[in-house]
């Protein structure tokens, strides 16, 4: 088909119209194995699940033309994706350079991993580019892993001049855009060499699919050996949350465009409120709004965090008066999240305690703005 507009190929799935039964909608094949004719080739170009089979290969096929890869992957989880791709390409004695603020999950997990696998580890203030610059060791570093806009407070990574850094050194460039959505941020347009996405959150959308991907620049060694992970590991979607992935992207656009205006508008009026302090990289008083404004694309993101003063008590007292906005963690879904991030990450957290972090999902604005009003007014 002719190259049309992201918002095309994501609501129509690439067009995919399966030639057994012209069924608009992709059926779902449980189906583990598949079939070979008389001279013992694959009757449909399919072996085994494990390999592939047609709903995540749909998936990626779909995310691969979003964000303008090479090639996507879709794994059982976003944490299977991240661990997937570092383990990949670290080696004993390499080095690498990741956010010091980012998901807890990577974060954790990339600090255990590092110092079981003799990793050298450099934790830095991604927002702070000469503090990449400085961390990056050339020949030695294999790779520097951004997010962007990171978890909980929404710092931005400027993705080009960490690419040309990385790449300067002789790294890769790996970034989580979970919260960035192939709607707002293009990594890989930006220098960027792989995408990751938790799959689970803006891609799927609805709070009902665990899942993750990666999205490739180029087909090279680095993804080989991501191919052969997944392969041998079996860390795979089953088709039925394959499916329910494929149909959470064709609404991708207007859900996360909806999103980022009423997150947008919670910013702003939240902000006027006495007391509380808004982080958000759509408000003149980001500290990077001016990246914020060049590096993302139609919309700042639906999430914002929130510090309510007072401390993590007065922060929790505000989430647990809430009566619109759910308690709990993840983000992404068309329902709206307030989350207390010290609680949920426990002892090794840097989040600052009085902060709340919300995920805004398709309410109406109203309603969110006065219930969280009435929570951070009432004494
Ligand atoms: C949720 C999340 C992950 C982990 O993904 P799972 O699907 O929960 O395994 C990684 N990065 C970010 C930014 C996330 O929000």
């Amino acid at each position: 088909m002719k190259s049309v507009r992201p918002e095309t190929l994501a609501a129509q799935a690439l067009h995919a119209i399966d030639p057994a039964t012209g069924a608009i909608a992709p059926p779902i094949v449980l189906s583990t194995t598949f079939a070979r004719d008389e001279s013992y080739q694959p009757l449909g170009g399919m072996v085994y699940a494990r390999d592939e089979s047609p709903a995540p290969k749909a998936a990626e096929g779909v995310l691969a033309a979003l964000e303008g890869g090479a090639a996507a992957l879709i794994f059982s989880s976003g944490m299977a994706a991240a661990t997937t791709a570092i383990r990949a390409l670290l080696r004993p004695g390499d080095h690498v350079v990741a956010p010091r603020a980012c998901y807890f999950g990577v974060r954790t997990w990339l600090s255990a991993f590092c110092a079981r696998w003799g990793v050298a580890l450099d934790l830095v203030d991604m927002a702070d580019t000469d503090a990449v610059r400085g961390a990056v060791r050339a020949g030695q570093t294999k790779l520097v892993w951004a997010e962007t806009p990171a978890n909980p407070t929404w710092e931005l990574t400027d993705l080009a001049a960490v690419a040309d850094i990385a790449h300067a050194a002789g790294a890769r460039l790996g970034v989580d855009s979970t919260v960035g959505t192939p709607v707002h941020t293009r990594p890989l347009a930006l220098g960027a060499d792989l995408v990751m996405h938790s799959a689970t959150k803006y891609l799927a959308g609805h709070s009902d699919v665990l899942a993750g991907a990666l999205v490739t620049a180029k087909a090279d060694e680095w993804w080989t050996e991501i191919a052969r992970l997944r392969h041998d590991e079996g860390a795979v979607l089953g088709p039925v949350e394959a499916f329910l992935l494929l149909r959470g992207m064709r609404t991708l656009f207007v859900r996360v465009e909806r999103q980022s205006r009423t997150a947008h508008a919670l910013a702003v009026r939240l902000a006027a409120l006495p007391g509380v302090t808004v982080r958000y990289p759509g408000l003149p008083s980001h500290p990077q709004h001016a990246l914020a404004q060049r590096q993302m694309t139609g919309g700042f993101g639906g999430m914002l965090s929130i510090h309510t003063g007072g401390g993590a008590e007065r922060a929790l007292a505000v989430a647990n008066r809430t009566r619109v906005w759910v308690r709990a963690t993840s983000l992404g879904g068309v329902e709206s999240l307030i989350e207390h991030r010290v609680t949920a990450e426990g002892a090794a957290t840097v989040a600052p305690p009085d902060l709340l972090r919300l995920s805004v999902g398709l309410e109406h604005v109203d309603d969110l703005f006065e219930d969280l009003r009435a929570a951070l007014e009432s004494p």
